[in-house]
């Protein structure tokens, strides 16, 4: 119930989890981080507590100076190690809360085009239907801007990409999301909370947007993908 992403300088892995941790209070049942390993892309997940995750990561220490995090409230499919969050495939890896409503549609029709699925969760197609537009060459920002129109519900949403060192794409629609904007690096985070230990100054989606980030710049789309500044607010010292 809870998303961080970070576009760091350094390791991310130990913030995402910090992170992770201020966003507890919203509840959770398991939560998993990816990062870059030398471009690809490589997830820790675990049932149960940041802690199990924690320990996850003691054994198998994620290095990638680029990651997304999530803390899962289970809406489909049980809170297991296999549902846990971020979903990828080979290309992407993505962090979701809220409920994607028309998933059974679109995992019957990935399915019929031959897509095998691993998971019982609603996001496992949102990683699947920008997987394949990147398997028919698209860019990351372009699958993205296909993919979004195709899904019902409420979301937030964070994209990791294999092979991109310098990219995060948000989006929210009905579930909130933070831009964070940090010196050097940059941010995407559920709230004021969980951004933060990193910077003071944050700006929220709108209903409809998206946004790509690198470390450098930040760019927000609206729905109907017209580039749009979104006010910048400043947290209270001591958040
Ligand atoms: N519906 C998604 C799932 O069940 C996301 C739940 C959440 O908001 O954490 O995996």
């Amino acid at each position: 119930c809870g998303i961080i992403a970070i576009l760091g300088k350094s390791a991310v892995a130990t913030a995402l989890v910090d992170a992770l941790k201020r966003l507890e209070y919203r509840g959770y049942d398991s939560a998993g981080v990816a990062t870059l390993e030398d471009g690809v892309l490589t997830r820790v997940r675990a049932e149960g507590k940041l802690r199990n995750l924690e320990a996850r990561l003691a054994e198998h220490p994620l290095h990638g100076h680029v990651g997304i995090g999530h803390t899962r409230w289970a809406t489909h499919g049980r809170p297991t190690e296999i549902n846990a969050h971020p979903h990828a495939t080979g290309r992407v890896a993505v962090v979701h809360n809220g409920i994607i409503e028309n998933f059974r549609e679109l995992r019957d029709a990935l399915a019929r085009e031959g897509a095998v699925f691993h998971t019982q969760t609603d996001t496992e197609v949102v990683a699947l239907l920008v997987d394949h537009a990147l398997e028919r060459g698209l860019s990351p920002v372009e699958a993205v801007c296909e993919t979004l129109p195709r899904l019902k519900g409420a979301f937030a949403l964070a994209f990791l990409f294999a092979g991109e060192e310098d990219l995060l794409i948000g989006a929210r629609q009905g579930a909130p999301l933070a831009i964070g904007f940090g010196d050097g690096e940059n941010y995407l985070g559920s709230d004021a909370l969980a951004l933060a230990p990193f910077t003071d100054r944050i700006a929220y989606l709108e209903d409809g947007d998206w946004a790509v980030l690198s470390r450098s710049a930040v760019t927000v789309y609206d729905a109907g993908n017209r580039e749009v500044t979104r006010p910048v607010s400043l947290i209270p010292a001591g958040t």
